[in-house]
């Protein structure tokens, strides 16, 4: 099933009441059919409210619990539209413009909204990027017009990594870290790289040693060069600085705070990484996917014989 709402029109179509929603939350969750939660059975029929039934151990699963969506008292019909605000627009939405947009009474619903479809954005181990891949760290966020003067201590350390695709960037990964130390930069590219990659940085001598992740290291040491060396070495991950920082300056203001830069991280990667979709509609379908999808063992996924750990987590 890829199936998604192509224009307004057709959201509308779609989606014209909860039942609607809910059918389709049922289908992104068990896209092979039901499967129960409880016992692992193969197999139920649909009850009310988008519950399924198990027919082994008669479990009663909902499409939505351990879900962003399970607590909720606003309509899966408004989260639906809060998504495709989201997904349809190139630069995403703000909080005060989906709460405008929506009707919502207060604009910390719109906030929280938007922040927990964030944490669904990027899922942590997977998709990781492979190739010839560029790092380097940036610094990102302190604007804050009413502080000027004030502001270099609450910058934020940001680490990028970006495939080469010709000329050109494929995928990227983005993670605050509180430093550059060698075990905050091989704990992000163990997780955001695959092994058999080559990883390209500057001479940094934290970024020593990732041969034993099994990549490759090219360093290109940029002592005694001008200081747009780095732009000419490392072009991707500056064009990809360059326009993480115009995008929390123009969609949000520049009004993220270091401890919620994370989730526009994610936001930013998510909307990156699928710059080149074809419909609009399917971002949307990918992001309701991701928000139910549930990872059977978030805490366990093992990369290279290791458990990830939990601090180096993107959220
Ligand atoms: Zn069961």
């Amino acid at each position: 099933m890829e199936e998604y709402p192509r224009t307004v029109l057709e959201m509308a179509d779609w989606f014209p009441n909860e039942e609607a929603c809910r059918d389709y939350l049922v289908r992104l969750r068990w896209p092979e059919g039901f499967v129960c939660p409880r016992c692992g059975h193969a197999g139920g029929w649909a009850a009310t409210r988008g519950r399924m039934i198990c027919s082994g151990c008669r479990h009663q699963a909902s499409a939505t619990a351990g879900t962003i969506f399970q607590d909720t008292h606003k309509p899966l019909r408004m989260w639906f539209w809060a998504v495709w605000q989201i997904t349809s627009q190139k630069s995403g939405a703000s909080a005060a413009s989906l709460q405008a947009v929506l009707g919502l009474g207060s604009y910390s619903t719109a906030w929280t909204w938007l922040h927990k479809l964030r944490r669904a954005m990027v899922r942590p181990g997977r998709d990781r990027l492979r190739g010839r891949v560029e790092v380097d760290e940036t610094l990102v966020g302190g604007e804050d017009p009413g502080s000027r003067g004030r502001r270099l201590g609450r910058k934020s350390l940001v680490i990028i990594a970006a495939e080469e695709d010709g000329e050109g960037i494929g995928r990227i990964r983005l993670r605050r870290i509180p430093d550059a130390k060698r075990p905050r930069l091989h704990g992000f590219l163990r997780e955001a790289v695959e092994p058999g990659s080559v990883v390209h940085t500057d001479g940094f001598a934290a970024y020593r040693g990732l041969e034993a992740l099994g990549c490759r290291h090219e360093a290109t040491v940029l002592l005694g060069q001008d200081k747009d060396a780095a732009c000419r070495f490392l072009p991707r991950v500056h064009r990809v600085a360059a326009l993480l920082k115009r995008w929390l300056l123009g969609t949000h203001q520049g009004a993220v705070s270091a401890e919620h830069l994370d989730y526009y991280l994610d936001e930013f990667t998510f909307r990156f990484n699928r710059r080149m979709s074809a419909s609009r509609g399917k971002l949307f379908y990918r992001l309701l996917q991701q928000a139910v999808q549930v990872d059977p063992a978030p805490y366990h996924q093992i990369v290279g014989g290791k458990p990830f750990p939990a601090a180096n987590h993107n959220r």
